[in-house]
């Protein structure tokens, strides 16, 4: 059900749930200061409760009193807010154990989206809002992609059209001494690392997960375990087209789906159904239009989806790689 601003606002006031429109993906909001909210919230999606929550907030006045902020953080927000950055800051008793899944830290973010900020603005409250989609499934970037995924459960949802980054926020920890980046995005850490004057570290599964996926050929990825962003149909990664043509796990009832003009010539002239991320491979449009395409091919009904992935995983690519690594059921890389 597509509801207006004024309704969403009297919704969340009284301690429902509402999806709203971010500028990475949208988010399942309620209020993040009361736990019998935050305790819907993990309901409706079905997230384990130990996957903690971002908490929503405009700037960082309105964020003071829920963390502890030190100078770096301080200016890490003047730089990168409203956007696609989060901090993790140790945080303060106002926020219930139940938003940071038993953790003495909190995620924070001001989103860039009018939608958002003007019912932040109103509410005067912070939000969480974790992405609006049952847990383990591909995000929402429109909200006509939230009742595809939620079916009969979809949560009354403010249109505010198609997310521009398309992508989760980049995740970095500012808890301890050096700044640690724990889930990449957007803001790649050479953009942090220009703006802040400061080395930032990649958290160790990021690095480990990109590793594994290099040297394991036929291997289970670690998307398996750690199954995340997930379209229903069984999605594989490969390296390239000429490696995916020669694989013996393609079949005509098979979707391809590709990240440039020129692989997709190639699968087409093979006759095979395809799908295309960007012409160019640019890491921010493939990031723009990587879940509504895993979407659209879900509903295609194929046996398998195959992706190829040719890109380095690196800057915002490494974003995307993260993302591919958890949805992909196997990695023929
Ligand atoms: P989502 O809301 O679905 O975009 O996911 C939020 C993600 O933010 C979590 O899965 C964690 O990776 C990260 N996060 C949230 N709170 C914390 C925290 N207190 N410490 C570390 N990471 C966090
Ligand atoms: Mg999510």
């Amino acid at each position: 059900m597509l509801i207006s601003e004024d309704d969403a606002l009297a919704r969340l006031k009284v301690g429902d749930l509402v999806a709203l429109p971010t500028e990475t993906v949208y988010g399942l909001a309620g209020l993040a200061l009361q736990a019998k909210t935050v305790r819907k919230i993990f309901e409706l999606k079905g997230r384990p409760s130990s996957n903690p929550l971002i908490v929503h907030v405009n700037d960082v006045s309105g964020a003071k009193n829920l963390a502890e902020f030190n100078d770096l953080a301080i200016r890490t927000c003047k730089i990168f807010w409203p956007g696609p950055l989060t901090i993790v800051l140790p945080k303060k008793d106002l926020i219930p154990l139940e938003v940071t899944a038993g953790n003495q830290t909190v995620a924070l973010r001001a989103p860039n989206h009018p939608v958002f900020r003007g019912i932040l603005d109103r509410l005067k409250q912070p939000l969480a809002a974790p992405s609006a989609n049952p847990s383990n499934r591909t995000s929402p970037t429109t909200a006509a992609h939230i009742a595809e995924l939620f079916g009969d459960k979809v949560p009354p949802t403010v249109d505010g059209g198609v997310c521009t980054v398309g992508l989760e926020s980049t995740v970095l920890d500012l808890s301890s001494d050096r700044p640690t980046i724990l889930r990449p995005g957007m803001i790649t850490r050479k953009d942090l690392q220009l703006a802040l004057g400061e080395e930032v570290l990649l958290a160790p599964h990021i690095i480990q997960g990109i590793d594994k996926i290099y040297q394991t050929t036929g291997a289970q990825s670690p998307g398996m375990s750690d199954c995340h962003y997930a379209p229903k149909t069984p999605l594989f990664l490969h390296a390239g087209t000429k490696q995916l043509l020669e694989s013996a796990e393609l079949s005509r009832e098979d979707l391809i789906i590709v990240c440039t003009a020129e692989e997709k010539n190639i699968i087409e002239q093979k006759d095979f159904s395809c799908l295309a991320l960007s012409i160019s491979g640019n890491g921010e449009e493939i990031a723009h239009n990587l879940y509504s395409v895993l979407i659209e091919a879900d509903k295609k009904k194929s046996r398998r989806l195959h992706l190829i992935f040719s890109q380095k995983p690196e800057g915002q690519n490494r974003a995307v790689f993260d993302r591919l690594n958890k949805a992909a059921v196997r990695s023929i890389i």
